[in-house]
């Protein structure tokens, strides 16, 4: 029978593609195949991504993302009411320009958009599998709404989706469904405002657990040119645990390791199950077993044991095959000590 192990270890999304399905170390290639061979080839690489993950010893396995080219506007594709061909140019996160799809009409999602391939996932492996959908607000600010006009109403349309999506997932056999909200780290008063009851909204009535993961975003120069601009210390997820501490979500994914975010902010959290990323995604150094452990002994200062959930700070699609196996594989081993140490 299999026991409840400590300090159960995950990363926080992607993985490297292979070179035959799309373009390695960068961000959001498109796809080298089409129709049947691209399904196949998705397939495929979804084996790899896992064999990966259980070969290093990762407790909580997902898809590694190989079925989307995007963690936002692959899940956006599969609506109604979006044009993808006018495009417009917007401000991402208030940091970086991108052109993006435009909303024109009622969004809808007609047909199940990652339920065969959580399936598929599922019939592979025998651990927890987590799957990630985007969250409302940071979907919002991924596109140009030229319908609703308004920033909240097309989020809540966009958690009634999302929450229609989970619920599947939930039933296809997925145990933790994982929201990706970097919005809500920089959005702080729509936070407040409507972000957390749209985030409620999205999670409503699913009996699997739940995370919101809430980063610093990935290793490309938009976000580290930023990240230079916050400061010695960097204080923002202060403006949203309060909130998220009182939110219905079960789990809070976060930034830690490499990062300026002072360890006593889990403190405002507490009593939530937490993610803490160990591993850096925005350099190729791989981290030591004794940085990883060193990282999870100061978060245990702020979070139980029992609620610990090692992690990477967030995807790590950029990086090459090679070393996201190494910062895998060091997760593991970090990990382990500090769980020698707790059963000691
Ligand atoms: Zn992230």
């Amino acid at each position: 029978m299999m026991t409840n192990k400590l300090l159960p270890t995950s990363t926080a999304g992607s993985l490297p593609k292979p070179s035959w399905l799309a373009k390695p170390e960068s961000l959001w290639s498109p796809w080298k195949l089409t129709g049947e061979e691209l399904v196949l080839g998705k397939q495929d690489a979804l084996r790899v991504a896992l064999q990966e993950q259980q070969l290093a010893g990762i407790d909580i396995v997902t898809d590694g993302e190989q079925t989307r080219q995007h963690f936002v506007t692959t899940f956006i594709e599969h609506l109604d009411g979006v044009d993808f061909e006018e495009r417009r140019t917007v401000k991402i996160r208030d940091r970086y320009d991108a052109s993006v799809p435009r909303v024109v009409g009622p969004v809808k999602r007609r047909l199940p958009v990652f339920v065969e391939d959580a399936k598929f996932l599922r019939a592979q492996t025998d651990r927890r599998i987590k799957w990630a959908l985007p969250g409302p607000m940071t979907m919002v600010d991924t596109l140009y709404d030229d319908y609703y006009k308004n920033r909240k109403a097309l989020a809540f349309e966009f958690a009634g989706i999302i929450n229609q999506e989970a619920k599947e997932l939930e039933a296809a056999g997925v145990d933790i469904i994982q929201l990706d909200e970097p919005a809500f780290n920089v959005f702080f008063d729509e936070v407040k405002d409507w972000g957390i009851a749209c985030m409620n909204r999205a999670i409503e009535g699913l009996r699997c657990e739940t995370v919101v993961h809430v980063c610093y975003g990935y290793g490309i120069k938009a976000n580290t040119d930023w990240k230079k601009t916050l400061g010695s210390e960097w204080r923002q997820y202060e403006e949203v645990f309060p909130q998220l501490q009182a939110s219905d979500v079960d789990i809070i994914s976060l930034e830690c390791h490499n990062s300026l975010v002072p360890m006593e902010l889990l403190g405002l959290v507490r009593g939530k199950k937490v993610m803490v990323g160990v591993i850096d995604v925005a350099n190729d150094a791989i981290e030591t077993p004794e940085e990883v452990a060193n990282t999870l002994r100061e978060a245990l200062q702020y979070v139980d044991a029992d609620k610990l959930y090692p992690s990477t700070n967030c995807g790590m699609a950029p990086l090459s095959r090679q070393v996201a196996r190494g910062k895998m594989n060091a997760l593991r081993a970090g990990t382990e000590i500090v769980r020698q140490e707790l059963a000691a």
